[in-house]
């Protein structure tokens, strides 16, 4: 073992593991989870590889609902992957079960372990090199969707409370602007206004899914790039991995999110707000990417609302920010003074910047259906 990490050795034999561990190296650039790659060799030489995670339970303080949403996702997508003759082993994430048969691992320190096949031949990309990069992570988030489509969503855990509760966000949003603790509102009122005339925003997804208009459906939460895998030997997206966050939720918040942050021209915290806007190429791409990995499976009002879907989760990100820096910065970690303003910044001009192209991207969505 490579890396001596508190309860590392104690966790890889705790696994059904096929043959005997005997490297475990740091895996990987996610930097939520520790990660590493466990090798074992078998008994004909050669070598079989596992993901060992330690779960991080700071962000994730009800590891075992969160498991619990794991093992339910990966089962069904494993039978559906079956049926519909995909490769189950390389096309979902699989969780090997410890020797007591439980899906995680607990050490003598209280550190929560788990184990997942090794996707071969497979890689992620951190950042977006090309269109197409941004294109089969589309499809791989929808065909995330569409593999799930008849997943029963209620039944999975939510283990983050209101993670996408927009109008919960916009009431703690104003309640930070009241106290304003740092005396920082008065600074800020052009953005705080910027907030209050959306406050529209805020609401129209949640009152779709209480009226029943939207469906409740399994979402992944964590849309970035390198949750998705690529097949090395013909670069096309073959799964979503990171399953942690998944929730029951709006399929429209996950696209929307990936707009957020994959069709920005610039950094989230880009200062020069010239340079911030939404790209209407890479915003096609997204769409174009995943409608056809959802074959079929979002609703007509599900559709309708894609740019909606967009609008509201980077005012939401933008309305996060922006509470944040009034109440001193204790959520998003600075790098410099008014960082959380100035990302809170770009988030509110991409919210315009939408608005201006919202029949481009109304005629992008009726142009891929
Ligand atoms: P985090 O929550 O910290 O982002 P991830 O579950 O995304 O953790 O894992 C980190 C990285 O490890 C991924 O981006 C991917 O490159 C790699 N990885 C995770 N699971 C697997 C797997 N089953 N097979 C191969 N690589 C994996
Ligand atoms: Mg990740
Ligand atoms: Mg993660």
């Amino acid at each position: 073992f490579e890396s001596r990490v508190p309860g590392i050795e104690e966790a890889a034999g705790a696994f059904l593991l096929e043959g005997d561990p005997f490297i475990c190296r740091p895996y990987g650039s996610g930097h939520i989870n520790t990660t590493f790659r466990v090798s074992c060799r078998l008994g004909d030489g050669s070598h079989r590889h596992y993901i060992l995670q330690q779960m991080n339970k700071n962000v994730f303080t009800k590891p075992d609902q969160l498991m619990e949403n794991v093992v339910g996702v990966t089962t069904f997508l494993r039978k559906k992957i079956i049926e519909q003759g995909g490769d189950p082993d390389r096309e979902t994430l699989n969780i090997i079960k410890t020797k007591a048969g439980k899906n995680y691992f607990v050490d003598s320190l209280d550190g929560y372990w788990r184990v997942y096949q090794f996707i071969e031949d497979a890689f992620s990309y951190d950042l977006v090199e090309k269109p197409d990069d941004f294109y089969q992570s589309a499809l791989a988030f929808g065909n995330f969707q569409h593999l799930l489509a008849d997943y029963p969503a209620a039944t999975l855990h939510e283990t983050i409370e209101g993670f996408h509760d927009t109008a919960a966000r916009f009431e703690a949003f104003k309640k930070a602007a009241a106290a304003d603790v740092m005396g920082r509102a008065a600074g800020v009122q052009e953005e705080i206004r910027f907030v209050m005339e959306n406050e529209i925003y805020t609401h129209v997804l949640g009152d779709l899914l209480a009226k029943k208009e939207l469906p409740l459906r399994v979402t992944h939460n964590d849309t970035k790039l390198n949750n998705v895998m690529i097949d090395k030997a013909t670069g096309k997206g073959l799964c979503v991995i990171d399953l942690d966050t998944v929730m029951p939720g709006l399929s429209v918040n996950d696209f929307g999110d990936s707009i957020r942050f994959g069709a920005s021209t610039a950094l989230e915290d880009e200062q020069d707000l010239s340079k911030v806007s939404c790209s209407m190429e890479l915003f096609e791409v997204y769409t174009k990417g995943f409608m056809e990995g959802c074959h079929g499976s979002l609703t007509e009002k599900e559709t309708e609302m894609l740019p909606m879907g967009a609008l509201v989760m980077t005012l939401e990100c933008g309305m996060r920010f922006l509470a944040d820096y009034l109440s001193g910065d204790t959520y998003f970690k600075i790098h410099r003074e008014k960082h959380n303003l100035d990302r809170a910044r770009t988030q509110f001009k991409l919210v315009s910047d939408m608005k201006e192209k919202w029949e481009t991207m109304k005629e992008i969505v009726a142009k891929c259906r």
